[in-house]
């Protein structure tokens, strides 16, 4: 039944319905590789509500921790070092509103009016390990969820405008996501990085306590009197520069940095952060960025702790969230409406979603594509017409059992490249 809903999402069906139309003729290979690929011997394929029911009964948590086994396994496997920076993996954090109903689908959902209308939302903080070459793993999910309608409310009552909270409620869910985090993954260096809304006391208290480091985007609004401090000391360190240019993409780079400035967070703690401000011009266009960090800071390091920590985090957004929404997976997509079983569709989607990316830059499907002077994308097209060859070879080629148990060990490699 796992194997069933991963299928879903690696062959991007887009709904739940589709398993039914899809894969369930008989004439077709589907039962015979479902077997082969869940070591199972059933005579029969599953209906899509039977998932549902299933995934009902086998609960969220379950599926957060196979999620979790399949990172682990990676990270122990040693697949993901080549995308270690300073041996560490880059864990970028962000919240979407990846399910919105028009009318109150459950206590939990958060309401937000735009003016005229209301919604309720079922946001989520997702903590993802990232990469400049647009990997986007996901390894922590925190769901954002109301706790005041537990108590069901008149409508009338006081609304919870999401956006009004949306800042609160993201760092609270990390704050509830790190100790998970670090439960999950005990011995894994990580590097943070964030938003300028995770640049604060109780977030740096949490990379000291867990022995993380941090590269957190940092904003003259957000710590005020931090930022002035850095702009005087600035000053002060005129030796602290560096200037780098790109040849192939006419950028031209200038870092300025200062070690050990000292910060008292809203509690009246003492923290020792460094900070860094990167100015790139390219074309005449001029644009700044700043980060906070306690990676200490020289010339031999500013631009990569800038280029593969500081500016990776937005890879969560656009290989990780538009990834999901746009590629036919579907994220938006109520899969379930029951509040267990919507987390449960949620977490078959990431590991899918690992499942394709581990298929997207593995090093078999670039020797096939090599073999006709090709790139995968080159071959098929695009990803979404990669999960549609899947889906025909599911139907139509019947696997042979030697295909899920190889008798030779080989390997197959992730490329850094894309
Ligand atoms: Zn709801």
């Amino acid at each position: 039944m796992l194997w069933w809903g991963l299928l879903l999402f690696c062959f991007k069906l887009g709904s739940r319905r589709d398993l039914d139309y899809k894969l369930r003729d008989l004439e077709l290979c589907v039962l015979a590789n479902l077997n082969q690929l869940a070591q199972t011997q059933q005579s029969t394929l599953p209906v899509h509500k039977t998932l549902d029911h299933f995934l009902g009964h086998v609960g969220s948590a379950a599926l957060a921790d196979l999620r979790n086994r399949c990172v682990r396994r990676l990270i122990r496997n040693k697949v993901l070092d080549r995308f270690r920076f300073d041996a560490q993996f880059v864990i970028a954090t962000d919240g979407t509103g990846y399910l919105v109903f028009k009318e109150r689908h459950c206590p939990h959902c958060l309401e937000h009016s735009n003016g005229s209308s209301l919604y309720y939302l079922h946001p989520v903080l997702e903590a993802k390990i990232v990469h400049s070459s647009g990997l986007a793993i996901s390894i922590g999910t925190e769901f954002i969820e109301n706790p005041l309608s537990e108590r069901p409310q008149p409508t009338s009552a006081k609304l919870t405008d999401y956006e009004a909270v949306k800042q609160d409620c993201e760092l609270k869910a990390f704050l509830r996501l790190a100790p998970q985090l670090k439960a999950a993954y005990p011995q894994t260096p990580f590097c943070l990085a964030t938003d300028s809304l995770m640049a604060c006391g109780p977030v740096l208290r949490v990379c000291q306590e867990y022995g993380w480091s941090y590269v957190l985007t940092f904003k003259p609004g957000r710590t005020p009197a931090l930022w002035a401090d850095f702009q005087g000391l600035l000053k002060l360190h005129p030796q602290n520069r560096l200037t780098v240019l790109l040849p192939e993409r006419k950028t031209r780079q200038s870092f300025r940095w200062v070690n050990d400035l000292q910060y008292v967070d809203s509690d009246k703690r003492a923290h020792i952060v460094h900070a860094l401000i990167c100015q790139e011009s390219l074309e005449g266009q001029a644009q700044t960025y700043s980060w906070i960090t306690n990676k200490r800071l020289s010339a031999a390091n500013v631009a990569s702790v800038a280029t593969q920590a500081g500016r990776v985090r937005f890879k969560i957004e656009n290989q990780g969230f538009n990834i999901q929404k746009n590629s036919g997976l579907n994220l938006e997509h109520a899969y379930s409406l029951g509040e267990d079983t919507l987390k449960c569709f949620y977490y078959l989607l990431q590991i899918a979603h690992l499942f394709l990316q581990m298929l997207e830059r593995g090093s078999l499907l670039r020797q096939l594509a090599r073999q006709y002077d090709s790139t995968p994308i080159g071959l098929f097209g695009s990803l979404k017409n990669i999960a549609e060859f899947l889906l025909d070879c599911f139907r139509y080629l019947q696997l042979e059992a030697e295909a899920f148990k190889p008798t030779q060990a080989f390997q197959i490699r992730l490329l850094d490249s894309s």
